[in-house]
C-alpha cells in the first residue's frame, strides 16, 4: 500500500505529465463541488481530500463551488454545514463558489447555442421524452420540434425565461444525435422550467439549467484544469467534452473519473441516508451512527483519522467495498496517540473497603497517557467506597479470570491492591455490593513483598464521582452489503446499534471536558461527549470507537 503511495495514484500521474507539457501554463485548479441538498458522508471525504490534496501537491488551488442549479431540494442548512464540515476536515477554501453566480452567464451560453443552431425549444411532454429518447439497444427519434428556426427557439427560450410556460411543458434541448448510443448525448435537456424560490437567486429565475449543462460551464468559467468526479459520470464524459467544444468557452477543464468509496455495513448515498433520517431509524443526519461527517464528527471521529483513512484507501479506477474495520482501525490509531487516559465505570457495582478509614480520601496519581509522560498526571480521589465494572467481578470465576472474585485479590489502577471478603445479594439473588479488603502497603499498586498479582481493574470513586449516560454503537447494518438484492435495504438495519446505559460513574474530571475531546476510558475504548445530548445534570458520551475490533473476531476468517 505505502509503495503504491510513494508512486502516486493514477490521477496525480495524469497531471504531473500535464504539468511537465506546461499545459494549463503549469497550473493545477481542482475543485470540489457537492449539491446543497443533504449532509457530506465519508464518501464525500475521498472527494475532498482528493481535490484538495492534488491542489496542494502541485501549489494549486482548490474551489469548494456548490452545484445548486435544482433549488427544488437545496437549502441554506446543507450549505452552511458542508462549508463548516470542510473546513473541520482541515481544507481551506478562500470564498465558496456557487454555480448560481453563473446563472447569467449560463442563460448568455444557451442563447449561444441556439444562435449556433445546436439547441432547440422543444414541446414534447415529459412522457413523449421518454418515448422519443430509445433504449439502451434501440435508437431515440428525432423530436417534431428538432427543426424549429433559429429565431422562433430564441423567442420561445425568451418566453421560457419570462414564465410564459408551466414546468413540463417545455424543455430547451442540445441537438446533437438522437441515434449516438450514449444516451446522454441524445438531445439532452439543458434548461428546464421550474418556478421554485432558489436559495440565493429567489425568484429572480423560472428557468434553470441541468446538471451537464451547469458543471463543465461553471469548471470552465472557474478556470479549472483537472475535473476530477466519481465513475458514474464517464458516459456524462462526450457531453461535458460537446458543450465545451461547441461554445466559446474561456478553456476546456480535463474530466478525470475515479471510484467511488463504499464501506461495508452501510450505505453511501445522501437519498438513502435521508432515508433512514425520514423513516426515523436514527435520530437525524448527525446521529452518531451515520457515515454523514456531522455524524462521525458527533461520535469523536478526528479529522485526522479521516483524512488517513482516505489516504490509505488510496485513488483508482476500480470499484471496491472497504472493510469498516480499516475506517476504525485508522481512529484507533490516531487516538491511541492523542486521547487522554481517565476512568469511567459503564456497569457499576459497590466496592467497600472495610479496613479503610472512614471519612479519609487520599489524592492517588493517574498518568494521562502512560506511554507519554509530556502528556502529565492528575490526581484521583480513593476513599471507602468505589464503584467497580460489574464484568470484573465473578462469583464463581475460571482460573484465568484475572479480576475480582471470592478471596481474589486484584489491584486497582493506581490505587491498592485489594481482596474480596464477602458479596452481598439482593432478595431476587443479584450481587449488589463487594466487601474488600485493602492491603496499606500497597498504595500505587505495588507489593513490596514482590507478589504477583496479575490483574488491574479500573474504578472510580463513589463519593466524588460523575453520574452520566454513555451511548454504546455498532454497526448500523447486519449485512456487509445492506443494499444488496432488491429487497428493502433497511431490513438489514442492526436492532443492536445503540445500547444506552444509564447508571455511568465517570471520572470526575470528565465533568470539564472541552469539546472535541476524545479520552480513553481505560480497558473500555474511547469516549467524548456528546455536547447536543448533555443535560445540565446529566452528561452524555458516545463510545467513539471500541479498543479492539470485535467484528473481527467475530467473522469465520479470523
Ligand atoms: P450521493 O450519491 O451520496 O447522493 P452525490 O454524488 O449525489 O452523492 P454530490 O453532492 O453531487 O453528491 O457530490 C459531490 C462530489 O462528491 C461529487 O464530485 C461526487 O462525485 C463526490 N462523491 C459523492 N459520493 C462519493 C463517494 N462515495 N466516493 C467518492 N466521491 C464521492
Ligand atoms: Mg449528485
Amino acid at each position: 500500500m505505502e509503495e503504491e503511495n510513494k508512486k502516486g495514484h493514477f490521477i496525480e500521474a495524469i497531471i504531473k505529465e500535464d504539468l511537465q507539457n506546461n499545459k494549463n501554463n503549469g497550473q493545477v485548479l481542482t475543485r470540489f463541488p457537492p449539491e446543497p441538498n443533504g449532509y457530506l458522508h465519508i464518501g464525500h471525504a475521498k472527494s475532498i481530500c482528493l481535490n484538495f490534496n492534488m491542489a496542494k501537491q502541485f501549489n494549486g488551488i482548490c474551489n469548494l463551488r456548490f452545484d445548486d442549479s435544482n433549488p427544488a431540494k437545496e437549502k441554506q442548512i446543507y450549505i452552511d454545514s458542508i462549508k463548516d464540515t470542510v473546513n473541520w476536515l482541515g481544507f481551506d477554501f478562500k470564498t465558496p463558489f456557487y454555480a448560481s453566480d453563473y446563472f447569467d452567464r449560463l442563460h448568455e451560453f444557451a442563447v449561444q447555442l441556439i444562435r449556433k443552431g445546436k439547441a432547440y425549444v422543444c414541446s414534447l411532454s415529459p412522457e413523449q421524452m421518454r418515448e422519443y429518447r430509445g433504449t439502451l439497444t434501440e435508437k431515440g427519434k428525432n423530436s417534431p420540434y428538432r427543426d424549429r428556426p433559429i429565431q422562433e427557439n430564441l423567442d420561445l427560450f425568451d418566453q421560457m425565461k419570462n414564465g410564459k410556460f408551466q414546468e413540463g411543458e417545455v424543455t430547451l434541448r442540445a441537438k446533437i444525435d438522437m441515434a449516438s448510443p450514449n444516451i446522454n448525448l441524445r438531445d439532452p435537456i439543458i434548461y428546464r422550467v421550474k418556478k421554485a424560490t432558489h436559495p440565493r437567486t429567489g425568484d429572480k429565475w423560472c428557468i434553470y439549467p441541468m446538471y451537464d449543462f451547469t458543471h463543465c460551464l461553471s469548471d470552465s468559467l472557474e478556470g479549472i484544469t483537472h475535473s476530477l468526479c466519481s465513475l458514474e459520470f464517464e458516459d456524462h464524459r462526450p457531453l461535458y467534452d460537446w458543450i465545451l467544444d461547441t461554445l466559446e468557452t474561456p478553456c476546456h477543464p480535463q474530466q478525470i473519473e475515479f471510484a467511488r468509496m463504499n464501506i461495508n455495513y452501510t450505505v453511501l448515498s445522501k437519498r438513502k441516508l435521508q432515508l433512514l433520517v425520514e423513516q426515523h431509524h436514527v435520530s437525524g443526519w448527525d446521529d452518531p451512527r451515520l457515515p454523514t461527517l456531522e455524524g462521525m464528527r458527533r461520535r469523536g471521529y478526528t479529522p485526522e483519522a479521516i483524512r488517513n483513512f482516505c489516504n490509505i484507501i488510496g485513488v483508482s479506477k476500480k470499484d471496491s467495498r472497504i472493510d469498516m474495520g480499516l475506517l476504525e482501525s485508522c481512529l484507533r490509531d490516531d487516538l491511541n496517540e492523542r486521547a487522554p487516559r481517565v476512568m469511567g465505570v459503564l456497569k457499576p457495582l459497590k466496592v467497600t473497603i472495610e479496613n479503610y478509614p472512614d471519612g479519609k480520601t487520599e489524592e492517588m496519581v493517574a498518568m494521562n497517557h502512560p506511554q507519554k509522560e509530556e502528556m502529565g498526571n492528575r490526581a484521583i480521589g480513593f476513599s471507602k467506597q468505589i464503584y467497580v465494572e460489574q464484568d470484573d467481578f465473578m462469583e464463581d470465576p475460571p482460573k484465568k479470570f484475572f479480576r475480582l472474585g471470592p478471596g481474589r485479590e486484584v489491584r486497582l489502577r493506581y490505587a491498592y491492591l485489594v481482596t474480596c471478603k464477602q458479596v452481598i445479594k439482593n432478595e431476587q439473588g443479584e450481587v449488589i455490593e463487594l466487601i474488600c479488603t485493602h492491603d496499606p502497603q500497597t498504595r500505587g499498586g505495588n507489593a513490596p513483598d514482590g507478589r504477583k498479582v496479575k490483574g488491574t481493574i479500573h474504578w472510580v470513586n463513589a463519593n466524588d464521582c460523575l453520574d452520566a449516560e454513555v451511548r454504546l454503537y455498532d454497526r448500523l447494518f447486519t449485512d456487509e452489503n445492506p443494499e444488496q438484492g432488491n429487497q428493502d435495504f433497511t431490513e438489514n438495519l442492526n436492532p443492536d446499534s445503540l445500547e444506552i446505559l444509564r447508571n455511568c460513574k465517570l471520572e470526575k474530571s470528565l465533568g470539564a471536558t472541552a469539546p472535541g475531546t476524545v479520552y480513553q476510558f481505560e480497558r473500555l475504548g474511547y469516549f467524548c461527549q456528546d455536547l447536543k445530548a448533555s443535560q445540565k445534570d446529566m452528561p452524555v458520551f458516545n463510545r467513539t470507537v471500541t479498543l479492539r475490533d470485535a467484528w473481527a473476531k467475530m467473522s469465520p476468517k479470523a
